[in-house]
């Protein structure tokens, strides 16, 4: 990839090394990055610092992010065309990150609602790293001068904050960063869990059946989906009053790429156990190809070192350059 001045053809986004990524991740977040990755100069993150803002375990937090490397490889992105790469290797984000601390106000981080469902009510105790998260992503993105930041809905909230803090940064010391919008899609947006449609497929929760991870095995998902909650009725719709349905609607239109209104006229008065055998295929078809490209990646572990660290490269040039200026602006020594 080369770059380019022309900022507002860049995207930033990332995801954490927590475990398994699944079909929230895919559809809100990672398919789209495969397709956005043609046309704008794309950088591409597993956030590992942000990884360590609940309780981590060292050693699975390193083969996590690799695999979650491998699996976004094997989902489509190319390493030579988008920026991949950890965000540890680049010490750039952890140094903006004290900064724009500095710059942040209690009460809007308080404000975060992932942070309250996080800490489930239980602020005394929880990290400090997970109050701040919130900030770290502001400095991943205002790094990079990106213009665009493709994410789930679940995370507009935080790019609303970036906003904010590059906004309050470039008018106390002077223009500095780019101002990121979200780019939020019109659906998939957030997918929620098959166990319970009011919470949204999670890589952190713990209730096995409560989503379907890129890696899993066709019966594993076969029968997700045949224990998937469904609402009260008969007939296979969407709608406010149908969560469950319209999720496993959702999904399927997705994975088939066909319209949900056709697939509820094929589907309508199917009865449930028909058309979740068909939702499962479909699931099963879309996901084998990326799952059999997986396993092949993980099988060569020092090549996925090898290709982060050269991401690391190219990714550290950039963040660079922005903080040499936000070192300038604030007073802070420059590198000796
Ligand atoms: P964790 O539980 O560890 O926070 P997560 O599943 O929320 O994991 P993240 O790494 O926080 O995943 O987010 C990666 C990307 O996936 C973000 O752009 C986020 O908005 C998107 N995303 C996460 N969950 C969903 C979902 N259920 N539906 C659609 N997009 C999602
Ligand atoms: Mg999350």
């Amino acid at each position: 990839m080369k770059v380019t001045l022309d900022t507002t053809k860049r995207i930033f986004s990332g995801i954490q090394p927590t475990g398994e990524p699944h079909l929230g991740n895919y559809i809100g977040a990672i398919r789209r990055w495969v397709d956005l990755q043609h046309d704008y100069e794309s950088f591409f993150c597993l956030v590992d610092l942000h990884a360590m803002t609940l309780p981590w375990d060292p050693k699975r937090l390193r083969t996590d992010t690799l695999n979650m490397g491998a699996m976004l490889v094997a989902c489509g992105i190319d390493p030579d065309r988008s920026v991949l790469f950890r965000q540890s290797q680049v010490g750039q984000h952890a140094e903006l990150a004290w900064t724009l601390n500095c710059v942040a106000r209690m009460g809007e981080l308080r404000r975060m609602v992932q942070f309250k469902e996080k800490s489930r009510g239980d602020t005394e105790s929880v990290g400090v790293g997970l109050f701040t998260y919130p900030v770290l992503q502001a400095a991943d993105v205002l790094l990079y001068q990106a213009h665009g930041v493709p994410v789930g809905e679940d995370q507009r909230q935080h790019v609303e904050l970036m906003r904010d803090l590059g906004i309050r940064f470039n008018k106390t010391f002077g223009r500095t960063f780019v101002v990121p919008e979200p780019l939020v899609s019109s659906n998939g947006a957030r997918i929620m869990a098959l166990d319970d449609p009011t919470r949204k497929m999670s890589k952190s929760a713990t209730r096995p059946n409560s989503s379907i991870s890129l890696a899993d095995a066709p019966d594993a998902i076969a029968k997700k989906i045949k224990s998937a909650v469904t609402d009260s009725g008969r007939e296979v719709t969407s709608g406010e009053d149908k969560p469950a349905l319209t999720n496993l609607l959702t999904i399927f239109s997705s994975m088939q790429g066909t319209p949900l209104e056709e697939l509820e006229a094929t589907y309508k008065e199917s009865g449930y156990a028909t058309f979740k055998q068909a939702l499962a295929d479909a699931v099963v078809e879309h996901l084998g190809p990326i799952k059999k490209r997986y396993e092949d990646l993980i099988g060569d572990p020092a090549e996925l070192e090898r290709l982060l660290d050269a991401g690391a490269l190219r990714a550290y040039e950039i963040a660079e350059r922005t903080m040499v200026d936000v070192r300038e602006r604030v007073g802070l020594g420059h590198r000796p």
